[in-house]
């Protein structure tokens, strides 16, 4: 076991309407206290929310003082268009980008599009990091699968495409959510052999509806481990006690990668704070104090 408390990082989404952008503000209220290494606000899909993901991302770091991570996808936006969104990052004091190649606005009945370039645009993450690296001297994390990316080839291309965002100049990889942690070791033993050196930091997601996370694990390749959808049985019209469960399956997870001596956590918060929380407290990461003007936002 690693001693001291890790460090955790925490994700967010746009919001889109007043009710969404209070309750994103609870629950950066709730959070910041527990002083995150950085938090990152997600990019919609297509750029759909260029401009809310950018109000986010500056309000937050300007009223937290917290270091806030803009995503950006090489999606619907040529190169030129891309660089100049990243320069006004640049110019409003963000320094961290979490540079992807995005995923299609989904097709009419919720199916996700098929993805292709846009002409004149950044193909794939690699060629974004890339791009960006000429841009201006951010901090660039990407994504990592640990149980391989659905459209790879094999697992082995995969692999090689991190490493080409690695050697493009990024400086962390977040994986895609995972429950089976065994799955997530095997991949950073499979990346350490194949050069890759800079932290692959788990991407953690606390449960607050089974269902729905099981149709994204589906759709993004994670297994669902059969102890895990028994702990979740009958639960579904039990809001308390999926909370106190969902808690205890996140917690066991984190305690169990914190055992094998993972130091970072990236948390998809789904812009809830209350699981996060209580997994962090759990984890040893303890409240610091913060600015008033920190939590007292919105
Ligand atoms: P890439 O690294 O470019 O890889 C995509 C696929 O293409 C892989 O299968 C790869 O093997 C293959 N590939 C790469 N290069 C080539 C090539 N030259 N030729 C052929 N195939 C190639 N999506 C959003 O829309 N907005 C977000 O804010 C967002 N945030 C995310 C945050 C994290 C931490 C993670 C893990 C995912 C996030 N996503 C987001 C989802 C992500 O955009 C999708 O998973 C997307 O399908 C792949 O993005 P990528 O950056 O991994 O792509």
């Amino acid at each position: 076991m690693t001693s001291g408390a890790p460090t955790v990082s925490f994700e967010f989404f746009p919001p889109k309407t007043e009710k969404m952008e209070q309750s994103l503000w609870q629950a950066i209220r709730r959070l910041a206290p527990l002083a995150p290494a950085f938090v990152s606000v997600t990019y919609g899909a297509g750029g759909s929310t260029r401009e809310r993901t950018h109000a986010t991302v500056c309000r937050i770091q300007s009223e937290t003082g917290i270091h806030a991570a803009a995503h950006l996808t090489c999606v619907g936006a040529t190169a030129d268009e891309i660089d100049a969104v990243a320069r006004t990052y640049w110019d409003a004091g963000i320094r961290h980008i979490v540079a992807l190649r995005g995923d299609p606005p989904e097709a009419a009945g919720g199916v996700a599009g098929h993805y292709t370039p846009h002409p004149g645009g950044y193909p794939y993450a690699a060629d974004l990091v890339a791009g960006l690296r000429r841009v201006a001297d951010f901090e660039l994390s990407v994504a990592a699968y640990p149980e391989k990316h659905p459209e790879a080839g094999s697992a082995e291309a995969d692999l090689d495409n991190l490493k080409r965002k690695i050697d493009a100049g990024a400086t962390r990889a977040i994986t895609q959510f995972f429950f089976d942690n065994d799955a997530y070791f095997r991949f950073v033993d499979r990346a350490r052999a194949a050069g890759i050196d800079v932290p692959i930091v788990p991407g953690i997601l606390p449960i607050t509806n089974f269902a729905r996370a099981v149709e994204f694990a589906g759709r993004c390749g994670a297994a669902v481990p059969a102890a895990m959808a028994d702990a979740f049985d009958g639960l579904d019209a039990d809001p308390e006690t999926r909370q106190l469960v969902a808690a205890t399956v996140c917690a066991e997870q984190c305690q169990a990668l914190r055992a094998q001596g993972v130091h970072d956590f990236h948390f998809y918060t789904l812009n809830r704070a209350d699981l996060t929380v209580a997994i962090c407290h759990l984890l040893g990461v303890r409240a610091k104090a913060v600015p008033a003007e920190a939590v007292a936002g919105a």
